[in-house]
């Protein structure tokens, strides 16, 4: 094993030989004997469980990167819309598309059914005769195809931390993960399969991700939705019995209704393994191919960062550095696929919660709007970056929509409204993008008139109308509008007070803990910084007195933060000498300061 960008450090006589060897290769036909092992290692699966992933020996990895121009562009010519695992696809915004036409379908009330198919070890039972059969049938390149079906047909080790296990010898119904070539395989092998399903019904194909399918039909009647369901698994069981594979029995049909356990029975009976569901995960996406909400996935999710954040905190307190892990471990992983049904204002609660408890305030009543800006900036804090992925996610989708689309999402955003209005606008309990979106644009504070135009309240408008800029724009302005309402949020907690104007500026508190810092007042930095983000609080009103009085000058007065900083006695007993000059500061406080302005006066942040 040799990384790749050692090779092409060789010298150059050494590189022209390799070329030779290359050269030598595809015109015969063969590669050298020592790269026929392939070295198994176990990669961690989401789903808990482990699968197995190849290492590949370096010339053949050399000689498919080489070839790599022609793999993709074979790829790009074989591969149809229907494919989110090609490059420059994405899975996430291919189901969001699915989900908006299954949303798009409950609206108008036609019939909706969403088949997901799914292979045993798919990777483990392709026949290689079969596969060449189906890739000479596609024009694949012959040369690398017996390359690649040399490799990987070659006996396999597999390896588990320093030590290896047999050898296995008998690989013939197999191809590895980890090849440049087994996406490109896999796609050949299916091809004809999503072709035949793509023709069910032309207005709404399979969708593929590698071997999982996906498959929205919609019907105007019952009958018309059950006949097309029947027809398309009688192509998956005849293709998937052509091709020597197997249905693994976890392929779903949604949702599940008496039509639909109807057509299960049907297909069963030929040998066509499908159950029907009420919900089920689509490239980690929940659906449900109805307008129920479920959220069972997206909460799963969260209470995973939860754990995730716990264990961040106990690595923070051994080294601060650890905190990098929150943003790319529990703010990436907890919303995975919210923009398919949205996230509700009490998952994004809970997934900022999960933010805060990496840090030192976890648990306190601090405000947490200011630690997340505080330890990691603003635009970490999920009440900002939920809604704003799901706008911008909007914003792509809506320019690939077709017209049909169009005017479809245009019926689905309309009921969406009058729902809302009719509940005394609440929150629409979603179960697809365009209320999602809705949710989002409101929760800016801004009115969602249409699904292509936003009012803001002062009167401004946006149109989308699918061009870069225009994305940009209401990205930029989406933005600025949900940061102030997060701060007008975050101003109704106690000493919040000024807050509501807009994101505050932490550049005094960083330059004062930078020099707290300096000049070794460790604690005195630390304690700064649990004013700033409002640690301390004013007793309770019913909390009894000998509890509540201040305890540093005995004088019976209720240790509230403006006793605390500005009356207290005790304060003359400070000595250093740069804690004494903000005493001139402290004079000038007026009682309106401390109304309209608490968060500058008690806790030192500038609104
Ligand atoms: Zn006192």
């Amino acid at each position: 094993m040799m990384h790749l960008r050692r090779l092409a450090c060789l010298p150059d006589v050494a590189l022209e030989r390799l070329g030779l060897l290359f050269k030598q290769s595809i015109a015969t036909l063969k590669v050298p004997i020592q790269e026929l092992l392939n070295i198994l290692t176990l990669l961690g699966k989401k789903s808990g469980g482990s699968r197995t992933i190849a290492i590949m020996a370096s010339f053949y990895r050399a000689l498919m990167k080489f070839f790599c121009p022609e793999i993709r562009a074979w790829d790009a010519e074989a591969a149809s819309f229907w494919d989110s695992a090609l490059a420059g696809s994405s899975s996430l915004q291919a189901a969001v598309a699915r989900a908006l036409k299954i949303e798009n379908g409950c609206a108008r009330g036609a019939w909706v059914g969403h088949e997901l198919w799914d292979m045993r070890k798919f990777y483990d039972s392709i026949r290689l005769p079969i596969l060449c059969e189906e890739l000479s049938k596609l024009n694949f390149p012959k040369p690398l195809m017996v390359i690649g079906f040399l490799v990987h047909a070659a006996p396999r080790i597999l390896r588990v931390g320093t030590s290896f296990g047999p050898i296995i010898h008998s690989c013939k119904n197999s191809i590895l993960a980890g090849c440049q070539l087994s996406c490109s395989f896999a796609r050949g092998l299916l091809r004809e399969l999503m072709q035949k399903l793509s023709v069910v019904d032309p207005e709404h194909p399979c969708a593929q991700h590698l071997d999982d399918m996906s498959h929205v039909l919609i019907g105007e009647t019952e009958s018309e939705l059950k006949h097309k369901l029947v027809k398309a698994g009688t192509i998956v069981g005849q293709e998937v019995k052509r091709l020597s594979l197997t249905l693994a029995d976890k392929s779903t049909l949604l949702p599940k209704t008496k039509m639909t356990e109807a057509v299960a029975e049907i297909l069963n009976a030929q040998g066509i393994l499908i159950r029907t569901a009420e919900t089920c995960d689509d490239v980690g996406v929940q659906m449900t191919a109805s307008t129920v909400r479920r959220a069972s996935t997206l909460n799963a999710r969260i209470a995973k960062g939860s754990l995730r954040g716990k264990r961040t905190k106990a690595l923070v307190a051994v080294n601060p550095e650890a905190k990098k892990l929150t943003v790319v471990g529990t703010c990436a992983v907890q919303p995975y696929g919210h923009q398919a049904q949205g996230a509700s204002l009490t998952q994004q609660l809970s997934m900022r919660k999960n933010v805060k408890s990496t840090t030192p305030f976890a648990g306190s009543s601090a405000c947490t709007t200011t630690v997340i800006g505080w330890t990691y900036g603003a635009n970490v804090d999920p009440l900002i970056k939920i809604p704003l992925e799901q706008i911008d996610m909007w914003l792509q989708l809506w320019a690939g929509t077709t017209r049909t689309e169009r005017h479809d999402t245009r019926f689905t955003w309309q009921k969406h409204l009058n729902k809302y209005i009719g509940s005394g606008c609440k929150p629409l309990s979603t179960m697809g993008p365009a209320g999602a979106t809705i949710n989002a644009v409101l929760q800016a504070g801004w009115r969602p008139a249409r699904p292509d135009l936003w009012h803001h309240v002062d009167g401004l408008s946006l149109h989308l109308d699918g061009k870069p800029f225009t994305r940009f724009r209401t990205i930029a302005a989406a933005h600025e509008a949900l940061q102030s309402q997060a701060w007008k949020r975050a101003s109704k907690n106690e000493h919040g007070a000024g807050l509501e104007t807009g994101i505050p500026s932490f550049a005094a508190a960083r330059r004062a803990t930078k020099y707290l810092h300096k000049h070794g007042f460790h604690k005195q930095a630390k304690a700064l910084e649990f004013v700033l983000v409002g640690f301390f609080r004013d007793p309770e009103p019913d909390e009894p007195g000998h509890k509540a009085w201040c305890k540093r000058c005995g004088k019976k007065a209720r240790a509230t933060r403006r006793h605390t900083v500005y009356e207290c006695p005790d304060n003359e007993n400070i000595s250093e000498e740069i804690f004494r000059r903000t005493n001139a500061v402290l004079k000038e406080a007026t009682e309106e300061h401390f109304v309209l302005y608490s968060v500058l006066w008690f806790r030192g942040i500038i609104p």
